[in-house]
């Protein structure tokens, strides 16, 4: 049955302010936009009532890691509950490949048909994933022969519908390949415009340098580059956003297609553990839990490193631990609970983690920053967050709240809505060539969101992570209402793979 949207405020991904009107669904497209007063046929036509809300294009989460999760989490609450109907996914280097449960792209592409997943998926080849299918050592440049062999497995992903190439050149194995490996990767996008993405080589003291190489790795490519939740990481580096942004102006200027996702976030979240330096970090999970139980000596050590070199203890937030025992510091900083123990922090962290592996989440981005990149004009909106089931809470809240996060800020640094939406929506569908999405016209398809603009906020918070968004009131994808928060996911779920 066809659907009539009635009388909301209509955001239609052109980056104008709203304006009233009625939307027809016909299958799985828009088959009509009419202006407000016309009589509506009620006969056989499904009418959902739009006044007083805000009809906008689905949002594109432009920096997904659901990937393989739509395996087990077809349904991909974590997104569609946000608003999201489309997800472009294998970033950071790592996409689908031989070695998984569900093999290369094509048979990723199998199984998502099998499967049917709540929102679209389109994803990138993945520089780290082909390095790791066809070298057996990984720390060293690729030979000739196996930038051939890459090659071949790109080329072959390209045709099947690969969006283009993303590099996490921070990440093993990434890291240990000379740009020019990765520009004879990229060189394969030439005249297909499809973009470079990457997480930098590094998005802290080497920012600048990792930037101009992005961008010379684009221009081997098809000019097109997309710079991964773009930020500048550490106190110390928050002054170069400046020069980052000319960096990009300036390749823009010469002709590169230059944008960038962030989540709107300025904390990271991952193992507490993760903070401790050499050689503590080369010990495994376990490893260093009992080497810190049985050595007061070991404990003395890491402590005094620590001490030397201070993290911001008032930034490190403990987010959830599987020991019970410390589940009343969950929420609190290293310093609040140091102070507790009436301990310094190094020892507070010495205990912890002696005793468990904490999860914690890691203040080490700059506010001001973060408002600033949101209000920029080529910066999407990028969860880079996995597709997570209601009821999982050990996420980092970006997972159920990059959308209206991203919205609420940007809107409230004065960025007219209508632009947001067009950044969240038709920029980039247009930038990932995703034919005839992004955009509230007629033969487009029928992906939207229908929302409260004044409401619409995100409930997740570092311990909470999987509280749904509020004031979304209904998702639909190709044409079928997937989500409404009364009734949940839908089981029409109508999720297409996009090749590109
Ligand atoms: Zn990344």
């Amino acid at each position: 049955m066809d659907t009539l949207i009635a009388g909301a405020k209509l955001y239609d991904g052109f980056g104008g302010s709203g304006r009233c009107a009625n939307v027809l669904l016909s299958g799985d497209r828009i088959a009509a936009v009419t202006p407000p007063g016309k009589k509506i046929p009620a006969a056989g036509i499904r009418v959902e009532d739009g006044r007083g809300l805000a009809l906008a294009p689905g949002f594109i989460d432009a920096h997904s890691h659901s990937d393989e999760n739509y395996f087990e989490t077809p349904g991909a609450d974590s997104k569609i509950s946000q608003g999201v109907t489309t997800e472009i996914c294998g970033n950071c280097g790592f996409s689908p490949d031989e070695r998984g449960d569900h093999g290369g792209l094509a048979g990723f592409i199998r199984h998502l048909k099998e499967t049917v997943p709540a929102v679209n998926v389109a994803t990138f080849t993945g520089f780290n994933s082909l390095r790791m299918q066809v070298m057996d050592s990984i720390d060293r440049p690729a030979t000739p022969a196996e930038i051939g062999q890459m090659k071949a497995i790109f080329a072959e992903e390209l045709k099947l519908g690969s969006l283009g190439l993303s590099s996490g050149l921070y990440y093993v194995s990434g890291k240990f390949a000379p740009e020019a490996e990765v520009a004879a990767l990229a060189a394969l996008l030439k005249g297909t415009g499809k973009p470079y993405a990457t997480h930098l080589r590094s998005e802290e003291a080497g920012l600048l340098d990792a930037l101009r190489e992005a961008i010379s790795i684009a221009r081997a490519g098809s000019g097109s580059l997309q710079v991964s939740h773009f930020k500048t990481m550490g106190t110390e580096n928050f002054n170069k956003l400046d020069d980052a942004i000319r960096l990009l102006d300036e390749a823009r200027a010469d002709g590169l297609r230059v944008h960038a996702d962030r989540y709107p976030y300025t904390y990271s979240s991952t193992g507490l553990r993760n903070l401790a330096p050499a050689p503590f970090d080369r010990l495994e999970d376990r490893a260093l839990q009992e080497k810190l139980a049985a050595s007061a000596d070991a404990c003395q050590k890491l402590a005094g490193l620590w001490r030397s070199n201070p993290p911001d203890w008032t930034k490190v937030l403990m987010v959830d631990s599987p020991a019970p025992e410390q589940a009343q510091w969950i929420g609190k900083t290293i310093a609040e609970i140091a102070e507790a123990l009436a301990v310094q922090p190094e020892k507070a962290m010495t205990r912890l983690l002696a005793r468990a592996m904490p999860r914690a989440a890691f203040g080490c981005m700059s506010e001001e920053n973060l408002k600033r990149i949101l209000t920029l004009d080529w910066v999407f909106a990028g969860s880079d967050a996995g597709c997570r089931a209601f009821g999982n809470a050990r996420v980092h809240p970006r997972a159920f709240g990059t959308m209206p996060e991203f919205f609420r800020i940007a809107r409230a640094a004065g960025v007219d809505p209508g632009r947001i939406i067009r950044r969240m929506t038709l920029d980039p569908a247009v930038k990932f060539q995703l034919d005839k999405r992004g955009a509230v016209k007629p033969g487009f398809h029928a992906d939207l969101v229908l929302f409260d603009e004044e409401n619409f906020a995100s409930a997740a918070d570092y311990i909470h992570a999987d509280r749904p968004a509020q004031g979304i009131r209904c998702v639909w994808v190709n044409g079928v209402a997937a989500y409404r928060p009364d009734t949940g996911i839908s089981s029409g779920r109508a999720g297409r793979f996009l090749a590109c």
